[in-house]
């Protein structure tokens, strides 16, 4: 099968979060299933495109309101990520540094989408699937199902996946003809609420809907920034699929960002190296537990939880343990977490910003890995601390519930209830313990280290979601 998938990230083109890791991997799985998985996403003005060859393929002139703009189709020469990389450049509009976060995203991805199905149809390509990631590419099913001048795509099935449903690209009716025509019988698919919602639209008019996990489906029925009666609605074409990870990218055995590299038969010697690199690194004490969080400082991630609970840990437990944070966001919680550096020094550092070698390496010489998480669709991170041997310590929600068990109950992680900053440190608590519970503490790490979360394994139910449309 020949499948398209569209997505505002994918790695190592563009990161910003888990949205990039799934989309950088699950094609190159799809195709060495003997499946053509291509990627199409906007050309970023960044590394990855500077550092690399492109072929032009196609050059098409289209109208955005009464903003006229010309796009460029361009492929990757080398095929060397594992499937076909297409970069539709819209110089005004993508010509920039990052991925989001512009006044004008609206227009950057309205522009982006409408590229994409001018490029098919003038280019009289027809694909087996069209598989859309996030409202950010959510109106194409819309407009593949409605607009008379894409009809030669509407027999074409689209699937959306939602990685994040609090995010839905909201915009108002005034931009209406930033879309091609459509009948106005048709607008009804496109609105909630009285305004054109990206995310909403693609939940109806996509032919089949997934999350990046069963629970999260299941609380989106419940919690879903006003889409819960919609996904109620939609939800027998629905399914939850567990994301895998790039064992090829997330391997602590040949991972080139490690220091130290070490697989199950010396695990021991190996996190110990890359946990003494880090604490050099970051004036921390080696023989005490190191506990980490990476991630966005936001809200559902349960960041602003972390100073305080940051220094209610490090005061209960005085020279006992190590807490390092990686991340950026909210600049509040950032401020708040770089004002605790003077008090608690030797056993706490932050690192704000976005660093990826670091999260490799921090995931490597780890001892637990926090995510207090209010919402985790899947949550990658805890994966990734699996099969580095690092402990995850998770409030069971959406991917984590469905991913780590208690040790309690006969599992390998830590796990509570709800994101406050008691849950937290009572689970802290309990990991102090573990710690020095060797034997059980080793074992737990050498068994986590296991699991396989890869992507062979879930490549295949993305096919038979595939074949379960073209038949
Ligand atoms: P989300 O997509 O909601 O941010 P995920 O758990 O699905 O969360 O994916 C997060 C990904 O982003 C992981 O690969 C994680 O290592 C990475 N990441 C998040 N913040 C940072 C950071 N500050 N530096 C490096 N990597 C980060």
């Amino acid at each position: 099968m020949e499948i398209f998938h569209l997505s505002a990230e994918c790695y190592p083109v563009a990161k910003v979060g888990g949205l990039g890791d799934v989309v950088g991997a699950l094609p190159k799985y799809l195709n060495q299933l003997g499946h053509q998985a291509k990627v199409v996403m906007p050309g970023y003005d960044n590394k990855f495109a500077k550092e690399n060859e492109f072929d032009v393929m196609h050059q098409g002139q289209l109208r955005l309101g009464y903003f006229v703009f010309t796009y460029t189709i361009l492929k990757e020469k080398t095929n060397k990520l594992g499937f076909e990389l297409y970069l539709i450049a819209i110089p005004e509009l993508f010509d920039r540094p990052n991925v989001y976060s512009y006044e004008d995203d609206t227009e950057r991805f309205t522009a982006f989408q409408v590229a994409f199905l001018n490029w098919l149809t003038e280019t009289n390509q027809v694909p087996d699937i069209v598989h859309c990631h996030d409202h950010h590419t959510g109106l194409i099913p819309f407009m593949m199902a409605h607009a008379p001048i894409y009809q030669q795509l509407n027999r074409v099935p689209t699937v959306l996946t939602i990685h994040n449903g609090q995010y839905q690209g909201w915009f108002g009716f005034d931009k209406l003809n930033y879309l091609p025509q459509v009948s106005s019988s048709r607008l009804g698919f496109l609105e909630w609420n009285g305004i054109i919602n990206p995310l909403a639209s693609a939940i109806k008019c996509a032919w089949k809907v997934t999350t990046v996990s069963p629970s999260y489906l299941d609380e989106l029925s419940e919690k879903a920034n006003g889409l819960e009666n919609l996904l109620r609605f939609e939800r027998p074409k629905s399914l939850g699929i567990l994301n895998g990870i790039d064992t090829e990218v997330w391997n602590p055995n040949t991972d080139e960002l490690l220091p130290h590299t070490y697989s199950t038969k010396n695990y021991k010697t190996g996190k110990a190296k890359n946990k003494a690199y880090l604490c050099e690194q970051f004036n921390l004490d080696p023989t005490k537990p190191l506990f980490t969080f990476i991630g966005r400082l936001v809200g559902e991630k349960g960041a602003d939880l972390l100073p305080e609970m940051c220094s209610i840990a490090l005061s209960r437990n005085p020279n006992e343990i190590n807490i390092l944070i990686l991340g950026s966001g909210d600049p509040h919680v950032e401020h708040q977490l770089t004002q605790l550096l003077p008090f608690y020094q030797g056993n706490y550092n932050a690192y704000i910003g976005y660093n990826e070698k670091l999260a490799h390496i921090i995931y490597a010489g780890a001892d637990y890995l926090l995510m207090p998480s209010r919402v985790e669709p899947c949550g990658l991170n805890q994966l990734y601390a699996l099969r580095y041997g690092t402990i995850p310590i998770v409030r069971r929600t959406g991917g984590l519930k469905d991913t780590v068990i208690d040790i309690g109950d006969g599992g390998f992680g830590i796990c509570h209830d709800q994101t406050s900053v008691f849950d937290v440190n009572h689970s802290i608590t309990r990991a102090i313990d573990l710690y020095y519970d060797q034997k059980l503490f080793d074992q737990t790490r050498k068994t986590i280290m296991q699991i396989d979360h890869s992507w062979e394994k879930v490549a295949e139910e993305y096919i038979a979601v595939y074949q379960s449309l073209k038949n």
